[in-house]
């Protein structure tokens, strides 16, 4: 929460000004547009109104033209009428004027003065005061017509018989003479010609006349409303054929100015008002968003003290997407990533649950429905945590993000899980438990005492031990025996007990005792098992023949009674025994190439040859494969036995005839051993004669050897082997053997165990347990260790090479730890190899690591580091610890083969492999089940969820030819 931004420095978008910037802009524009519309629209009908008003007034200028001219032809012909006729009467004129007046005209009078004195007139009523009017004295403009010698037009004006008239006078030439005969005046009804132009009915226009006596626009206004001419008319020239009018008009509404519609711009502005309100909204929320942005990281830096500066572990986390917002100081401690790491991840990168569980999860928390969870989160360096998160939604504007607080409870959880491992264990052993207070009296047993015992849990809770006892002890042993549980803290032994029915019966005890905190005793833990059975088949061991079967000669069991009794004979008579210990030499020669048959037929003769040799008294046994004891007594001296000795060796050495004509070299070195020289028991005579044994071979073949007694048996063993495997090592007697392991699911090989094989000259095919412990003890496992190493590496790079992509686990000795340059070595071996480190797997033992683990944990990380896997082995008999394992960083658990043992039957072995699978599963290690013998083994396996097989049911440890022509052929 470091980057919480200071409210003040926050920039308000959009400010204010935004908000009048764009509703200028919008005013400004759709005014624009607008006033183009308009405009462009009153030009449209401005032009239209022109065009109808210019239409209409020449419509109207015509027809007050053709008028005129219509009445003026008409006088047009009287005139014609007198210039052939200048001697017309007035009778004739009259009769004339009626024939032309007959049409339609607007002609008042038409008076004829000739000479320019009216003499004729038509018609005369009504116009008697015109005859005799003389234009000579009065009206000069009558002349104008003479000068201009065409017609003249003159008015309007007020007629003296009333009314307004226009008046044409027209010149009359002679037709024969061309004289001027006089005047024809033709007066006009003026009103009338107004009214038949159409100039009164034209309802539309404003219509003035101009032009009086045809003077075109010089005259005075004739007709209509002079002030047209100001309201910008139009106007045309109406043509008379002797001058002009001006005609001008307007529309009577007057030109139409230029006038906006409401309606457009009242429907524009509703627009424009209703898309303002529109973004004056969008403004204010956006302004309320940012406000409550401001107060939510208002709080969120007050809240960001608290969450920057707590011990616990805290996330803040987008709800829907999962992403990590936030990590606290405690977080980033905790996962191991930094702040900047954190917050490029999404929850389920840490969740182990599948990405659909968690965000169902966060839903829920989401929406207040749960609020603490229990989860398994991953660290950075790979560790797996239980923990639980207790998540609250927070509310951000139009985001849910989810504050939550994780509690790592793996220790809690894990002793929970232990607890119920044990309890598992407790309740499903087969051995009886008793768990006492420190008083010894019974707090707690299982079922399996219940059975064993024949007494309930509430019959014996509240009681001492004690109560169980046959009596068959004595009160001493018990003593004693509580004694060394003080002292050592333990105890172990056979107890008679009796049964609730009153059966005795034996049963082997330990007892331990469990200290409190301040050291002192608080509970004792006894484990007991019934061994009525092992008594018995004791027993029945004892009776069974005593014989070897092959040869008939005593077995080991007799041999051990016979040197019992023989020694015991000795001592009575102070004699001496002595035991010699026969190995035969190159006996695993004939065996191996000619085959068991010749095998045992050879070892028949050999019991016969010298059973033959040897007195009555003396006694020959066979121990199993090629090794025989002979006892004798009775000596006087160690020259006796020096001669049998040589005795035997040269019979041996002599060829043994075999089936279809063969024939056997073999040989023979003897130990030898000596009461009372040596021993006085009979099992350590025999153990010592071997020990010599093994020095007349070291001595070279066919020889006897006395045993050595200034050195102890064990050590001189341990001796020879020891120096032998420096020698073995270098005569490259070791081998690698490789046992496959299975993926348990697809049945295919993924990897294999590399174990060691010493092809001893002597002594043949050696396991691990022949020389391993020996070489820990004596220093030189560590030459050992290095050779498997180098031996293994060299065998995965050429594995790698042929394509097969396997692991191969390698055994480490807890002591190669010891040696502070292990992990240099190791690296240095897989560099030189050029092997792929994560295939190469080390497996180092369970109560190894235990017994050492802080000084081991580096260098596990070491070896980690270099990308080499690590594996536990036998695991199961310390299963306590598993939760202390999960601090050394392994991958794999394999499962000690004492639990797939029984698996089948004991429901209790069972248990406990599914609650460790469950376990390691919760580690994400990988679990391999060792010694694997039978297909329903490996079913229930399968079912508990193990992931690997390893065992005989598969195959043995081969060796790398073999296991090269399995991968072959896979
Ligand atoms: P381990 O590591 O537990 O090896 C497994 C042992 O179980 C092997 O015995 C193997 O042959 C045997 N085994 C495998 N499957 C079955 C099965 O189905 N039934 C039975 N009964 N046994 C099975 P091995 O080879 O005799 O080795 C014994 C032990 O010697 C090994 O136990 C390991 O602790 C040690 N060892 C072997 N090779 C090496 C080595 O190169 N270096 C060191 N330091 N120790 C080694
Ligand atoms: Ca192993
Ligand atoms: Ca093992």
């Amino acid at each position: 929460m470091k980057d919480v931004p200071n409210p003040q420095s926050l920039k308000l978008t959009p400010p204010r000004k935004w908000l009048w910037f764009n509703i200028a802009v919008c005013f400004l524009v759709s005014g624009l547009g607008l006033w183009a519309l308009e405009s462009s629209n009153y030009q449209n009908r401005k032009q239209n109104e022109y065009s109808h008003t210019y239409e209409d007034l020449t419509e109207l200028r015509i027809q007050l033209e053709n008028i005129i001219t219509q009445n003026l032809n008409l006088s047009q012909g009287m005139a014609t009428y007198i210039a052939t006729n200048p001697d017309i009467s007035q009778k004739e004129y009259s009769a004339f004027g009626a024939q032309l007046l007959k049409r339609k005209n607007n002609i008042i009078n038409i008076g004829a003065a000739k000479d320019m004195v009216i003499g004729m007139i038509y018609p005369i009523a009504g116009n008697e005061k015109a005859l005799g009017l003389d234009y000579r004295k009065q009206q000069s403009e009558a002349f104008d017509a003479i000068r201009a010698g065409n017609t003249v037009l003159s008015g309007p004006l007020n007629l003296v018989q009333g009314g307004v008239g226009l008046i044409a006078r027209q010149p009359i030439y002679l037709n024969q003479t061309g004289e001027t005969w006089g005047l024809l005046s033709t007066v006009l009804d003026y009103d009338a010609i107004i009214k038949e132009s159409g100039l009164l009915t034209a309802k539309h226009l404003n219509i003035t006349l101009k032009g009086r006596d045809a003077k075109g626009a010089q005259g005075d206004f004739i007709w209509g409303k002079p002030e047209v001419f100001e309201q910008n008319p139009i106007i045309q020239t109406v043509k008379l054929p002797f001058g002009s009018w001006v005609i001008a008009a307007t529309p009577k509404s007057g030109w139409m100015t230029f006038r906006p519609s409401t309606l457009i711009w009242s429907v524009a502005y509703i627009v424009i008002f209703l898309w303002l309100s529109l973004i004056h909204l969008r403004y204010k929320t956006v302004r309320r968003e940012q406000k409550s942005l401001v107060n939510s990281i208002t709080s969120a830096r007050r809240f960001s003290d608290l969450f920057e500066s707590h011990d616990a572990v805290m996330l803040l986390i987008e709800s829907q997407s999962g992403r990590i917002i936030d990590a606290n100081q405690s977080a980033q401690n905790f996962y191991g990533y930094t702040q900047q790491q954190l917050t490029r991840m999404r929850i389920s990168d840490i969740n182990q649950a599948s990405p659909e569980k968690v965000y169902e999860d966060r839903q829920k928390a989401a929406f207040g429905e749960q609020n603490a969870f229990v989860m398994t989160h991953r660290l950075k360096n790979g560790d797996i945590r239980k923990v639980e998160v207790h998540s609250s939604p927070v509310e951000t504007g139009n985001n849910t993000l989810l504050f939550s607080i994780i509690h790592d409870i793996t220790d809690r959880f894990e002793s929970q899980k232990k607890l119920t491992l044990d309890a598992v264990v407790f309740a499903n052993s087969q051995e009886g438990i008793i768990i006492t207070d420190k008083h010894r009296n019974i707090i707690s047993v299982n079922k399996a005492f219940e059975i064993i015992t024949g007494y309930t849990a509430a019959e014996s809770l509240g009681k001492n031990p004690s109560f169980l006892s046959a009596q068959k002890q004595g009160k001493e042993f018990f003593i004693e025996l509580w004694n060394t549980v003080n002292e050592t803290g333990q105890w172990k032994g056979e107890v008679w007990n009796r049964r609730k029915s009153g059966k005795v019966f034996p049963e082997l005890l330990s007892i331990t005792e469990v200290k409190d905190e301040a050291g002192q005793p608080e509970y004792y833990v006894g484990v007991f098992s019934d061994i009525t059975k092992l008594k018995q088949s004791e027993e029945e061991l004892e009776n069974l023949a005593l014989t070897d079967s092959l040869t008939g000669l005593p077995n080991r069991l007799s041999l051990k009674n016979t040197l019992d009794h023989a020694i015991a004979h000795a001592k009575r008579s102070h004699e001496r025994v002595a035991v010699l210990f026969l190995d035969l030499d190159k006996f695993k020669v004939v065996n191996d190439s000619l085959g068991h048959a010749a095998g045992d037929e050879l070892l028949k003769s050999v019991s016969g040859r010298l059973s033959e040799r040897l007195r009555e008294k003396d006694t020959l046994g066979r121990l199993g494969g090629d090794e025989f004891v002979i006892i004798l007594e009775n000596l006087n001296s160690e020259k006796d036995i020096i001669t049998v000795a040589k005795d035997i060796i040269e019979l041996i050495n002599r060829p043994f005839p075999l089936e279809e004509g063969q024939e056997a070299y073999i040989g023979t070195s003897i130990g030898i051993s000596q009461y009372p020289d040596n021993a006085s028991k009979g099992e350590d005579l025999i153990a010592y004669a071997d020990v010599a044994m093994y020095q007349a071979k070291q001595n070279g073949r066919n020889t006897y050897s006395f045993y050595n007694e200034s050195l102890t048996a064990d050590a001189d063993k341990q001796m020879r082997t020891f120096s032998q495997i420096k020698r073995g090592i270098k005569a490259r007697e070791f081998e690698l053997y490789y046992q496959p392991q299975i993926d348990i699911h697809t049945g295919k090989i993924i990897g294999s165990e590399a174990l060691l094989r010493w092809n001893h000259p002597e002594r043949g095919l050696l396991t691990p347990a022949h020389f391993i412990r020996i070489a820990e003890e004596r220093g030189v496992i560590r030459d050992l260790s290095r050779y498997v190493l180098v031996a293994a590496c060299q065998q995965l790079k050429r594995w790698q090479d042929m394509g097969f992509k396997q692991t191969l686990s390698v055994n480490i000795s807890p002591q190669d730890f010891n040696h502070r340059d292990f992990t240099r070595e190791v690296r240095h071996i897989v560099q030189q190899s050029h092997i792929d480190p994560n295939l190469l797997e080390l497996e180092i033992t369970e109560s190894a690591l235990m017994r050492n683990a802080d000084a081991i944990l580096n260098q596990l990380q070491t070896l980690r580091n270099l990308g080499i896997q690590l594996a536990i082995d036998d695991f199961g008999t310390g299963y306590s610890s598993l939760s202390y394992l999960k601090h050394f960083p392994i991958n794999k658990l394999k499962i000690d083969r004492s639990f797939i043992q029984d698996i089948e039957e004991d429901s209790s072995d069972r248990a406990i492999v599914s609650a460790i699978i469950d376990m390691a599963k919760n580690f994400n290690l990988t679990i391999v089940a060792e010694g694997v013998e039978k297909a329903p083994q490996e079913l229930i396996l399968q079912a508990e969820g193990c992931d690997l097989s390893q065992g005989y049911l598969h195959s043995k440890p081969v060796p790398a030819a073999t296991f090269t022509a399995m991968l072959e052929n896979a």
